[in-house]
């Protein structure tokens, strides 16, 4: 089964999740995917170290994922050789694994260039139609602020365009926060002859880690007035003491899971193809957001 065609049908839901970092995460692995599986999501996709540095813990993910429901890998490129790339997406083949999202994965930092053989995702792209055929379905990401490194949006948006042209079957974007941002690219690639379907990349805000991080230190994500004061209003979990403050994290949750809720609305009302959620492995919140907004 393809998703590009499932979406071109109807709206599609998934979620990411990522191979846990800690032993006890490990352990709680199968139970937080069966959480994850009991929302009946199309599929569900793991994340890959760039460099290759959690393959063993990715392809447990997805033998878990396996049971409950469609598996999606992620698969980065960078610092990669030709036979290694061909050897793990036999690996994949081989368990079952026929869904790629390709990707370049980020350059580390003082390194110039992938230090590998290939340079960017539409490279990959290239590789897996070459040497696979159409044995695996190719999702690759789309960036609606423009890629940190791009030198303009247009150039982003064409060399999209680029895998779309090289055989990628749909787009899950990066998160956004700003609708604005997200109309104005999502009307752009269409005029620009994209015409695969987008699956919407959305990271609830249940982590103000996470979001200040991937906004921040990742993406360079413009972050709108109504989540900043979210973040702002909340900032703080303890007093300058270090010890807690009764109810702030309670708050933020609450905060965050509301704030979440509408920017799905505005997602749905925008007409895309699919929401995929950065479940940050969480599967108690995802859920709650997902109730909330009527969507489970
Ligand atoms: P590319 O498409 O190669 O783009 C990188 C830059 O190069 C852009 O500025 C683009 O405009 C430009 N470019 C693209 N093609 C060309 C070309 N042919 N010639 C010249 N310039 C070009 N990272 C991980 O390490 N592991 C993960 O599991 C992971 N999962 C992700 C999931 C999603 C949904 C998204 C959106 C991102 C994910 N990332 C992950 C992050 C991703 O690896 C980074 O954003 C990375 O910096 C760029 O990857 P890309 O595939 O967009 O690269």
């Amino acid at each position: 089964m393809k998703f590009s065609d499932l979406m071109k049908k109807r709206q599609t839901l998934s979620f990411e999740v990522y191979p846990p970092k800690t032993e006890k995460g490990m352990n709680n692995l199968p139970g937080m995917i069966r959480r994850l599986g009991e929302l009946q999501p199309d599929y569900i996709s793991c994340t890959y170290g760039a460099g290759g540095s959690n393959v063993g813990k990715n392809r447990e993910v997805l033998r878990e994922v396996e049971k409950v429901a469609v598996p999606v890998t992620h698969l980065t490129c960078i610092g990669q050789t030709k036979e290694s790339v061909r050897r793990q997406l036999q690996a994949y083949l081989d368990q079952g694994v026929t869904h790629i999202l390709a990707l370049r994965g980020d350059i580390p930092y003082g390194q110039s260039g992938t230090g590998g053989e290939f340079s960017h995702a539409t490279d990959l792209v290239a590789f897996i139609r070459k040497e696979f055929g159409t044995a695996f379905e190719i999702a690759v990401a789309g960036t609606p602020g423009g890629h940190v490194e791009c030198s303009s949006l247009e150039a982003d948006i064409m060399h999209l365009r680029q895998k779309q042209d090289l055989g990628a079957d749909y787009i899950i974007t990066q998160l956004c926060f700003d609708m604005d941002v997200f109309r104005r690219w999502h009307e752009a690639i269409r005029k620009a002859g994209i015409t695969i379907p987008v699956d919407a990349g959305i990271m609830p805000v249940i982590s103000k880690k996470s979001v200040i991080n991937q906004c921040f230190s990742h993406n360079a994500c413009p972050v709108p007035r109504d989540l900043a004061l979210v973040l702002t209003q909340n900032w703080f979990d303890t007093d300058p003491e270090g010890n807690e403050i009764p109810g702030a994290r309670e708050a933020f949750r609450e905060e965050g899971i509301a704030y979440t809720v509408r920017l799905l609305e505005q997602y749905i009302a925008e007409g895309i193809d699919g929401i995929h959620l950065y479940t940050m492995d969480r599967s108690e919140d995802v859920r709650e957001v997902l109730q909330r907004a009527g969507l489970r």
